[in-house]
């Protein structure tokens, strides 16, 4: 088989052995419904309510705050619709950054349709939210502050604590998008000032389909989805059993290992972030250098279209990612790197690895050696590059 090296833990991670190996019996032998009366059903009632603990341990919330969803989109949708109109008696002013993920960030638009205003802030060149910039936002009509824990692309970590605190101090509701957060850099929703988190399993080794929001205590918010009376009536429909349970083991390992899995990325991130810098020339590391999930890294590479970079990275079997959006047939540059203000042609030439626990150096050596070569491959292929080059001659 073709050696595959796996850079885009920011997409989605494999299934760790040992969650697998938790959920199978839920497939199974162990099927009951768990709202059904006899003992049997019990089986998985109980199981839920410990992945429910393990998951309510990595971010220091009581058990009883955690509902579990169907994944990170589901959350984001029901903290930010149902928010606004459990709110809309206060205002329908929103605020948000420009560099959310598209499940904030559309839900935001259609809000916008709904008749809601939304502000969309703008980070500074790392990707960062300053809480000067919220505080200035803020309006007597605000009613919610949606800002991510940490950015999907550039891997930013936001001042989450500042920024809910603010929120705290006029009554304004902090939900944040902590999928990427979560498993990678310790969380506390009551220290952090956060009233709902969203979450996702399959960003931590989890299986994908699953996630949960967090909702502070005294905070009430409606369903998103009505039907049953399932998640204490905030979340209708048969739990997913196997895929809670898979969420809990997760979350449960990911508490457990976290400080040396964050160790072991971060040497492997510096190490491939020194290494490319070094040996590329026009390349640059988008985010902030300091303020920046363990295992991310996002480059830009002068007179290099992105897209090709990772079709020719594929064929040597390295998976990774572009934030470019493609739209009818067009690739956009991606909103993130727009908002922190590349110009479009830096944009459209940059790609994104993120690594995993799994991950060694040695691959890093394989993919910088790749790197170098296919990068000065494409620019050599480069109208733009060549006007440049000729230039400095
Ligand atoms: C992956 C991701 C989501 C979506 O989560 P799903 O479980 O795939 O729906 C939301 N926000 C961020 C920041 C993500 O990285």
């Amino acid at each position: 088989m073709k050696r595959m090296i796996y850079l885009d833990h920011a997409a989605t991670t494999a299934v760790r052995p040992e969650v697998l190996k938790a959920m199978i019996p839920y497939f199974g032998e162990k099927y009951g419904n768990p709202s059904s009366i006899y003992d049997f059903a019990s089986i998985s009632k109980t199981a839920i309510r410990s992945a429910r603990s393990a998951v309510a341990s990595l971010i220091g919330a009581d058990e009883r705050d955690i509902y579990f969803t169907g994944g990170g989109s589901e959350a984001d949708n029901w903290a930010i619709k149902c928010a606004a109109e459990a709110y809309s008696h206060r205002g329908h002013h929103i605020i948000t950054s420009k560099i959310e993920h598209h499940a904030v960030l559309h839900t935001c638009q259609y809000l916008e349709r709904c008749g809601y205003s939304v502000t969309y802030l703008t980070p500074d060149e790392s990707g960062i939210i300053s809480p000067r910039a919220l505080r200035t936002a803020i309006r007597p009509d605000t009613i919610l502050v949606s800002i991510m824990t940490a950015n999907n692309e550039i891997g930013t970590i936001e001042p989450i604590r500042e920024l809910g605190q603010i929120c705290r101090e006029r009554g304004i509701l902090f939900h944040t998008d902590a999928v990427q957060a979560l498993g990678q850099i310790p969380m506390h929703a009551e220290k952090m000032n956060i009233d709902l988190l969203s979450a996702s399993a399959h960003k931590l080794q989890g299986p994908k389909g699953v996630g949960c929001l967090y909702i502070r205590p005294g905070i009430s918010i409606g369903p998103l989805i009505h039907g049953g009376g399932q998640e204490r009536h905030r979340r209708a429909g048969t739990e997913n059993v196997p895929g809670i349970v898979g969420f809990g083991k997760a979350a449960q390992l990911a508490l457990a290992e976290m400080n040396t899995r964050a160790k072991k990325e971060r040497e492997l991130r510096d190490y491939l972030i020194r290494s490319v810098l070094s040996q590329i020339p026009y390349s640059r590391l988008n985010g902030s250098p300091s303020s920046r999930l363990p295992g991310n890294v996002n480059f830009s590479f002068q007179f290099v279209e992105g897209e090709s970079l990772l079709i020719m990275l594929d064929m040597e079997g390295i998976c990774a990612s572009s934030g470019s959006a493609c739209t009818s047939g067009s690739v956009d540059p991606s909103h993130v790197l727009l908002a922190i203000g590349l110009p479009e042609e830096i944009a459209r030439g940059s790609i994104r690895f993120t690594i995993g626990e799994e991950n060694t150096r040695e691959e890093m050596d394989y993919v910088v050696q790749k790197l170098v070569s296919i990068v000065s491959r494409l620019r050599e292929m480069s109208p733009a590059y060549e006007a440049f080059s000729s230039k400095r001659k």
